[in-house]
């Protein structure tokens, strides 16, 4: 460790907000963390979560050195271990039977190298990553829609706004410093109006004009219903609709099943009639409105209609690429954008292309690839369902705890046992799916590798390593690669360094295509090492259209769609969800912990905030339970149980019939904590995201 003066410009590593952090000090001792000033994310500003970074430096459960079966060993024993195994298995069983299982936590260099091992040498497309669980549904919808995975707006859209629509998100504890943007926003100008869609009364609320605090599944209902009303009040924007879009009229067809009227949507939603009144009003008479949302929508069995029917009243208004007007899906994780960018999806192949006969060819020829992958490969659930049912014989799971935060979670660890060699690389020593590995890599961690990640805006902003990593840590890139070299692959996997990953990842963006898609780095290519040591926070595409980036996309009314068009997908609404048990169970975020928490539980200051794991209830629900506050309750559902603190909800934030349980801990903090195993594995057939938010539980006093 060095005593030199340090002056290190990085990225928080936790939401998907992407802030710019500030380190000074010295390697022997980093001062406390600043926000980055001219980072575009958060201008200088940094949540609790951000500020406590330097706290959670330590090494202390550090995954120091390779292990085989519990065992200490060397790196070249290990690596040879894994490659030895993995070219077994696809000899004995063929490529399906070798699977990845990445993270939103990767670098989208680390993330690059796994892709292109996986989909174009080892030749299957069975890589999917725990982004799965964050935003699937939201790609999948932009994709039919739009025809692309793009965010169409900016943060500073959320600014300008007239009316900022927040749905299926608490901003204020899961992306704290838009929040706070979107706070002082509607502080400068009080007549911007906020609307919050959200059956619990969370401190987004705090700047609400409007809660709708909706019966959960209902959304569809609400939006499809709006759509009709703006039809029927001569609202829609018709020239928008000519000129740029096709297949409304499908879409208004279904949205006009969802109610009749207000009153019948009264009561499907269980929203008073004249808060919905109002809601349809204002966003009728508001051209510049923002529709924000997250896993409130995305992780559902309809989660990809659901984003539709947001982007269906969108195109319907002809309010998107626009300042202050855009629908706005918020990624959970650092680098969740990254890995959509690389193709880190099971059905993505890379650089925003698919399983098309034309993008495999155009892939194929890139990387010079022997065997590519044919078709997409397995989702997070059936990825793991096949490990159980053997199919799955080698599974790499890649800095993400899949036993804690995947839905049947004890049936995962199960598969785990079935599996002939499941290797973990992660920087920590003891987590639930550390424990389940034959073999363990350690992994370079935040602060000590370099690389970059993109925002939920897609701005791309540089990691910067400020420490060594301990003990025999390496970059997750420099261990992927050294498999694929032992796998035979020394002159396609011949990078040294991160900017070599970046510099391909960027050629790949523009291969044949230069100037024509949306994914396009072709004016970040050909940098050199001190050039992207030195990258500055930029907004894809960059190219010689947009050589400093493009704030927003479709204010040209071109799709990427093959007609050119944004299309409406009609959308049926369900029905909203009932639970036998008379009771669901809703997950998300605490303000102050990220993940399974092996990087905020080491900052004292994060625990202030709420110490432990917990269930909060509606009064009457814990009266007819025989439920106490702060009393040790029970939940189960018919998959496991776990045993939390109750607290008793006086001041109606829950509403009546369910129970809000946080998603962080583990069974390292707290015995019987894992919500992750009380749910099932329903998903949305499209996107393949698991409905992690609504599980019919019974609870009972412990
Ligand atoms: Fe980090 Fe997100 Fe907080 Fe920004 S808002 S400091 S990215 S946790």
């Amino acid at each position: 460790m060095s005593h030199e003066k340090l002056q290190v410009q990085t990225t928080c590593p936790y939401c998907g907000v992407g802030c710019g952090v500030d380190i000074s000090g010295s390697q022997e001792a980093i001062a406390p963390v600043a926000g980055m000033k001219s980072h575009p994310a958060n201008f200088g500003r940094l949540c609790v979560k951000g500020s406590a970074l330097h706290d959670t430096l330590s090494h202390t459960d550090r995954l120091l050195h390779p292990t085989m079966n519990g065992q200490a060993t060397d790196w070249d024993t290990a690596l040879n271990l894994v490659a030895d195994k993995i070219r077994q298995v696809i000899s004995t069983h063929g490529p399906e039977a070798v699977a990845f299982y990445g993270s939103g936590q990767l670098l989208t260099e680390d993330y690059y190298v796994a892709n292109k091992l996986m989909k174009g040498f080892i030749g299957s497309a069975n890589m999917d990553t725990n982004s799965r669980l964050c935003m699937a549904s939201a790609v999948a919808s932009y994709k039919r829609s739009i025809g692309s995975d793009t965010v169409p707006g900016c943060y500073e859209d959320l600014e300008q706004a007239d009316l900022l629509v927040i749905t299926g998100s608490n901003a204020a504890w899961a992306h704290p410093i838009l929040f706070q943007r979107m706070a002082a926003a509607k502080k400068a100008r009080p007549d911007m109006k906020v609307v919050v869609i959200d059956p619990r009364k969370t401190a987004t609320c705090d700047i609400a004009d409007l809660h709708l605090a909706i019966k959960p599944g209902s959304d569809t209902s609400l939006f499809n219903a709006l759509l009709t009303y703006l039809h029927q009040q001569n609202a829609l924007d018709k020239d928008f609709i000519e000129q740029c879009s096709e297949n409304i009229d499908a879409a208004l067809e279904a949205a006009s099943t969802a109610a009749e009227d207000f009153s019948q949507l009264a009561d499907i939603t269980d929203v008073e009639q004249q808060d919905l009144e109002t809601f349809f009003a204002w966003f009728r008479d508001t051209p510049k409105t923002v529709t924000f949302y997250s896993q409130g929508v995305n992780q559902s069995v309809d989660g990809t209609d659901k984003a539709n029917s947001i982007i269906n009243l969108h195109l319907a208004t002809g309010r998107i690429g626009k300042p202050g007007a855009c629908p706005f899906s918020i990624t959970g994780q650092p680098n969740a954008m990254g890995g959509r960018e690389v193709g880190g999806l099971a059905n993505q192949l890379a650089a925003h292309m698919d399983f098309s006969p034309a993008d495999r060819d155009r892939v194929r020829r890139f990387w010079q690839s022997p065997r590519i992958a044919e078709k997409p490969g397995l989702k997070a659930v059936d990825l793991f369902n096949e490990v159980k049912s053997g199919k799955i014989k080698f599974l790499w799971v890649m800095s993400t705890n899949p036993l804690v935060s995947m839905p049947d979670a004890d049936d995962v660890k199960e598969a785990m046992k079935h599996c002939e060699l499941v290797v973990v690389s992660d920087c920590m020593a003891n987590t639930d799916t550390t424990a389940a590995a034959h073999v363990l890599l350690p992994a370079a961690s935040w602060g000590e590798k370099n690389g970059t990640v993109t925002n939920s805006e897609r701005r791309i902003s540089r990691q910067r390593g400020f420490l060594p990593p301990p003990g025999e840590a390496r970059p997750d890139w420099w261990i992927i690669t050294q498999i694929a070299r032992r796998l035979g692959f020394e002159k396609e996997f011949p990078y040294e360094h991160p900017a070599d990953i970046f510099d391909e990842h960027a050629r790949l963006s523009m291969f044949e295509n230069k100037g024509t898609r949306d994914f396009d780095l072709s004016g970040l290519t050909n940098l050199s090492r001190e050039q992207y040591d030195a990258l500055a926070p930029i907004q894809w595409p960059v190219n010689d259209n947009y050589p400093s980036g493009r704030a927003r996309f479709y204010d040209d009314g071109r799709f990427y769609t093959e007609s050119g068009k944004a299309k409406f997908i009609p959308v049926d609404a369900r029905p909203p969800v009932t639970s036998e048990t008379g009771l669901t169970m809703n997950t998300g975020r605490v303000r102050d912990h990220w993940h399974t928490m092996t990087r905020t539980a080491k900052a004292p200051v994060l625990a202030r905030h709420i110490a432990e794991p917990y269930a909060d209830f509606h009064p009457e629900d814990a009266m007819r339970l025989g439920i106490r506050d702060n009393k040790l309750v029970r939940l189960w559902s018919n998959l496991g149980e776990i045993i939390v603190r109750a607290h008793v909800r006086s001041d109606m934030a829950q509403r009546k019939g369910e129970v809000f349980v946080p998603m962080h801990w583990t069974s390292r903090y707290a015995s019987k904590a894992r919500m992750g195993a009380l749910i099932n594995k329903d998903h949305d057939p499209i996107s393949g995201q698991p409905a992690l938010k609504i599980t019919a539980v019974e609870a009972t006093i412990f």
